[in-house]
């Protein structure tokens, strides 16, 4: 995973560059309400901007202030979480827990456990999944949370230990209709096993759809470890299908080496697409022979090691670059799959030059406004990751489909009802745009077609 960069984008001046007489005091109030939160502050402007068209047109959701509580989470939880290391020290980390909206469904989004880890990246986080949750269609509401603890290099009797603390607390606020969380950076199967053992100790109760990302034998569903890297290249696959391509012999970058990353690359080699990188904190790895998939899930997911060691296990294959700079290779496709604002200007600057078609984001908000800008001008599809990786939280809610008909479904099936979910979320922002005067603004067409979903239910739900 690429380190974000230390300024995060400038969140003052007027929206879309000119005054706007409902969006900008709108947005004025956000950066009052909610101060030094950078992330969040982005992930709203980035939203209201695409925002003014539909007020011109539903004035009903100007009046009944449907963006103003939209921004406001129903719910924000920040507990303590203490816990004991191996050396016997005590060790106290924090946790949150933004519910954030659940006119759709109960709340749902994943836990995030990583040192960057504070109110704002989570409120950033989970304001994105409201929407990214409403384009899925399914039934969910937007939630997020996660902790500022640290994973690595970490025991498993930690990594359980700090787990079980932290479902201590948290369980008081979940539930299969209420609240559901699922991983996200640093929480995976084991987290999510670990926790899951809590709850149902503290519960006395075998509440499956409670968490999502749970184990095949005990109520998990099968492709979702695959679905967020795999939605985004069928996401991708159909902006590539709007200019009359595929991934067949595509070049394909992608950051980061998670999962989201590990089965985007699979996908993309799958659909005949050479993936030449893949990255961490410590730098990134080019591999022109395309990167071996299987080599790479040993050591990461078995081993736990890193890219550099990749690198050396595929000898002269591979060449490992220390730092950041894996949007300085050229491709034809990109898509950026460790963190937030991991894209930057001078990044789409090297993209366009290199000739890049296409950008799906695998990671939540990976590219700077700056760089989108970028991008948009030079004619790039760009696919934000409120659509683009949409495909982990929906096989979550096909997950939770399955725990609640107590079912599980073959993968064929479950990757046959993704498959039909991307194509949906693709078709919807596509047909959005066009409907609003903007096409092939992707960016446009999942904002716009996400608050509608959302704005509609919350009308009808009253002022709550
Ligand atoms: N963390 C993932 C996301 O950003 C998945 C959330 C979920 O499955 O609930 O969408």
């Amino acid at each position: 995973m690429v380190p974000p960069p230390l300024s995060p984008a400038p969140s003052a001046g007027p929206l879309n560059g000119s005054e706007d007489r409902v969006l900008d005091p709108l947005y004025a109030q956000v950066l009052r309400r909610n101060p030094g939160e950078a992330e969040f502050h982005q992930a709203v402007r980035e939203v209201l901007e695409s925002l003014g068209p539909v007020f011109a047109r539903r004035p009903e959701f100007v009046d009944a202030k449907i963006i103003e509580r939209i921004c406001e989470p129903e719910r924000q939880l920040i507990f303590r979480v203490p816990w004991v290391d191996d050396s016997g020290e005590i060790q106290v980390n924090r946790g949150f827990r933004v519910e954030f909206n659940s006119a759709l469904g109960p709340f749902k989004g994943g836990l995030r456990f990583h040192p960057s880890v504070n109110v704002g990246i989570v409120k950033f986080l989970g304001f994105e999944q409201i929407f990214k949750n409403a384009l899925t269609g399914m039934p969910i509401g937007g939630g997020k949370g996660g902790s500022d603890f640290d994973p690595k290099n970490r025991s498993d009797g930690e990594i359980m230990r700090f787990c079980q603390s932290f479902m201590t607390e948290l369980y008081r606020h979940l539930g299969e209709y209420t609240d559901v969380p699922a991983g996200d950076i640093g929480v995976g199967q084991r987290e999510i096993g670990y926790m899951f053992g809590q709850y149902k100790r503290i519960t006395n109760r075998y509440e499956s759809g409670v968490l999502t990302g749970k184990g095949l034998s005990w109520g998990g569903a099968q492709a979702r470890t695959e679905a967020t890297g795999y939605g985004c290249v069928l996401f991708t696959a159909e902006m590539l299908g709007t200019l009359g391509q595929d991934f067949d012999g595509q070049r394909v970058t992608v950051s980061g080496s998670g999962n989201v990353a590990v089965y985007a690359i699979e996908k993309a080699q799958q659909l005949g697409a050479t993936v030449v990188t893949c990255s961490d904190s410590d730098g990134f790895v080019v591999d022109e022979k395309g990167i071996d998939v299987e080599l790479l899930k040993q050591i990461k997911n078995v081993e736990r090691g890193r890219v550099a060691d990749y690198a050396e296990r595929r000898g002269s294959a591979a060449r490992f670059v220390p730092g950041a700079g894996v949007w300085q290779v050229p491709c034809d496709v990109a898509l950026p799959c460790a963190t937030q604002n991991e894209l930057t200007e001078t990044d789409a600057l090297a993209l366009v030059r290199g000739g890049v078609k296409a950008v799906g984001e695998g990671a939540n908000m990976p590219t700077t406004p700056e760089a989108l800008r970028v991008l948009q001008d030079a004619g790039v599809a760009f696919g934000p990751g409120k659509a683009a990786n949409a495909g982990g939280v929906a096989t979550s809610a096909l997950e939770m489909q399955q725990n609640a008909s107590r079912d599980s479904w073959t993968f064929e099936h479950t990757e046959d009802r993704l498959g039909e979910i991307m194509r949906h979320i693709h078709h919807t922002c596509h047909e959005t745009a066009e409907r609003y005067g903007q096409p092939g603004n992707y960016v446009a067409g999942a904002n716009i077609a996400g608050f509608e979903l959302v704005a509609e239910a919350m009308l009808a739900q009253g002022v709550i």
